[in-house]
């Protein structure tokens, strides 16, 4: 599980709630809230 504001690296990641995906593209990238709910929680 990933939270927002973590550094999780380089991957795709789905939000536990609404099922969107954030995709981050290098290491140094911090999660983001899901843009369409507003979530904290992701699936790896
Ligand atoms: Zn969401």
């Amino acid at each position: 599980m990933a939270t927002t504001g973590e550094k999780p690296g380089i991957g795709v990641y789905m939000c536990l709630i609404c099922s969107q995906t954030i995709i981050l593209f290098n290491g140094v990238e911090t999660l983001p809230p899901c843009p369409k709910c507003h979530g904290s929680e992701f699936q790896p």
